[in-house]
């Protein structure tokens, strides 16, 4: 069990590892990915910027570029240059470079001599005027003195202002005599150049940044610079040593392009943020731009699908494990139907056992019971048997003188007869032998009775003739009604059909009868009355006697088997026992009661054979 627990346990490790690294794995895959496309997507869009950009310095250039020129073909100019101390010249020059200089938007317009001089200047009349101040150090006073044009951007020497410097060499017999130039401002282009988010700045061919959007990056530069162009630049005085200090821009490789920097564009004190860096070179200025697209964006994007994508996994992940503890939770609960089922099966199974047993007892007790019963029965009809014999014991008495009477009168008649025949009086002796005869006749008949009365009964219950019994009974009684002088009153109808034993029910009235002729012999004029009665649904045959009846006490246990109050010998507590019984087996019963008038009253209560046999049709 614990085996089993534990390794399920790393399983589920397992699994929740795995599922953390396909997760894992995923947001870092979708990130880059999504990364990857946004910052292609953001190159291309930035290199559109780009080239925009450069349309627009290219623009602002192209607007003062061509000045210079068309300065330096106007008469005045050149007549100024052929006699520079003239100083009516100086101030129509003056006047008209105020003039162009205010037309055209620039910073300033002025005239070089060849000697690098300004000789005349658009803001002659100011404080900060450039007249009188030579430019022999700039660059593009060089530049056009070789009668070229001259470009150069740089700080203001006296106006302290950035400016770019545009330069064309005057002539004037073929030579060239002096210089015009127009300086630019910046300050309009570069507030072009401010973008809300990222920053766009030029740089010159030394590193250093000339134009930018963002203030404090003016004059800055992409690289430390080398002693030699930190020479030259002072020299050309173009931007002062001490302010050229690299770009806070980390990880600007050198100007190289298509690359991932970090910087700071505002002065807001937002901490800096990713940017990726694009720059474009300008061919004719020499000039490189650049462009900071802003990648928090990209990333947030990059960052949100990433967290998606998990999301997604996760609800798949979870969705999963939804699944599998819902199957799980399935088999457990069909393990435990399963087990459950077993379970009840087990039971029925016991309980089929135990009820197969307790048939099995049953069956056994009701074998028993049944053989008990059998042996009840042949008990019973032992006993009755035995009653018979002590009846038997009782009837001797009186059959000893039922016999002794006939052979003591056949003994006198045979005399008799032998007499007469001695004497030839044959006619006497016929009718001695003929009474012999009847005697002989007599005996035989009650001998018969006798048999029959000793014989062991049958079981069968079948129609009776009532009277008959009765007969058959009296018969069988006769010598002791005789001997005890009673009167029997039979009142018994013949033809009454009874369900019966014929031998069983004559013992019963042989018991009646006995019992009556035994109560009533201590009164005198015994009389016993026999009828039936067929008013209800049964028959009853009534037995009643005018002996002393039956005490109140004893009319409880009357038919209890033993129960006498007869002296020892003269009864066995049998007969009205047996009686019950023998009539309980034809369907009836027997009952007692004393007569009012004094006597007992004994009902046998019997099925009608003829009713018996309707009820069965
Ligand atoms: P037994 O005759 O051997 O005593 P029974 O079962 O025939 O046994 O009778 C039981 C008892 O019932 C008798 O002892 C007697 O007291 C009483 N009894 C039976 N018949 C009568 C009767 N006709 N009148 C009064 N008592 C009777």
């Amino acid at each position: 069990m614990s085996v089993s627990m534990k390794t399920m346990r790393h399983k589920l490790w397992g699994a929740g590892l795995a599922a953390l690294i396909v997760l894992l794995g995923t947001a870092f895959w979708v990130f880059k990915h999504t990364e990857r496309d946004l910052l292609a997507e953001g190159r291309v869009a930035g290199n559109v910027q780009l080239a925009l950009y450069q349309e627009l310095l290219r623009g602002w250039l192209g607007k003062y570029r061509a000045l210079p020129s068309i300065y330096a073909h106007e008469p005045d100019v050149v007549a100024l240059l052929q006699s520079p101390r003239d100083p009516a010249r100086i101030a129509t020059v003056n006047s008209q470079l105020e003039r162009w200089n205010a037309t055209s938007g620039a910073l300033d317009t002025y005239v070089l001599d060849a000697q690098g001089q300004a000789i005349a200047a658009s803001n002659w009349n100011s404080t900060a005027s450039f007249l009188g101040r030579s430019y022999a150090f700039r660059p593009y006073f060089k530049q056009a003195m070789q009668g070229r044009l001259g470009r150069f951007l740089a700080l203001g020497t006296v106006s302290g202002l950035r400016g770019y410097y545009f330069s064309y060499p005057v002539q004037s017999a073929g030579q060239i005599v002096g210089v015009v130039v127009v300086k630019a401002g910046v300050d309009g282009i570069e507030q072009e150049l401010r973008l809300d988010v990222g920053a766009v700045f030029v740089s010159d061919h030394d590193g250093v940044v000339v134009l930018a959007g963002p203030p404090h990056w003016r004059m800055k530069t992409l690289r430390p610079l080398s002693e030699d162009v930190q020479s030259r630049i002072e020299l050309e005085r173009r931007f002062p040593i001490a302010m050229l200090r690299p770009l806070p821009v980390s990880g600007l490789d050198a100007g190289e392009s298509d690359s991932l920097v970090r910087a700071q564009p505002d002065r807001s004190g937002r901490a800096e943020s990713g940017f990726l860096h694009l720059s474009k070179s300008m061919t004719i200025e020499d000039w490189r731009l650049h462009l900071l697209v802003e990648t928090r964006d990209i990333r947030y994007q990059s960052l949100k699908a990433a967290l998606l994508a998990s999301s997604v996994i996760l609800s798949i992940l979870l969705l999963g494990l939804l699944l599998w503890q819902r199957r799980r939770r399935m088999i457990g609960k069909l393990a435990a139907r399963e087990e459950n089922q077993r379970e009840l099966e087990r039971l029925v199974t016991e309980r089929t056992t135990n009820l197969r047993e307790a048939n099995e007892n049953l069956e056994q007790q009701v074998r028993e019971r049944s053989q008990a019963e059998a042996e009840l029965r042949r008990t019973q009809s032992e006993l009755i048997q035995a009653g018979k014999l002590a009846a038997l014991g009782q009837m001797s008495a009186a059959l000893s003188h039922e016999f002794n009477q006939p052979l003591a009168a056949i003994r006198t008649y045979s005399d008799n007869a032998v007499a007469f025949l001695d004497r030839g009086r044959a006619e006497q002796a016929g009718e001695n032998l003929a009474r012999i005869s009847r005697l002989t006749e007599r005996m035989a008949r009650l001998s018969k009775h006798l048999t029959s009365f000793a014989r062991k009964p049958k079981d069968t219950v079948e129609p009776v003739s009532l009277d008959a019994v009765i007969a058959e009974t009296l018969t069988l009684l006769q010598a002791r009604i005789e001997g005890a002088g009673a009167r029997i009153d039979n009142r018994i109808p013949s033809g009454i059909m009874v369900m019966g034993g014929q031998t069983r029910l004559q013992h019963v009235f042989m018991n009646l009868i006995g019992n009556a002729l035994d109560a009533t012999a201590q009164g005198g004029d015994p009389a016993i009355t026999l009828r039936s009665d067929n008013s209800g649904a049964a028959l009853r045959v009534i037995v009643e006697d005018n002996g002393p009846g039956v005490p109140q006490d004893a009319l409880e246990n009357i038919f209890d088997p033993f129960f006498s109050t007869k002296e020892p010998g003269k009864g066995l507590g049998l007969g009205l026992s047996i009686s019950f019984n023998i009539v309980r087996d034809f369907d009836g019963h027997l009952n007692v009661e004393n007569r009012p008038e004094g006597g007992a009253r004994f009902i046998v209560t019997l099925q009608q054979a003829d009713a018996v046999q309707e009820a069965a049709e």
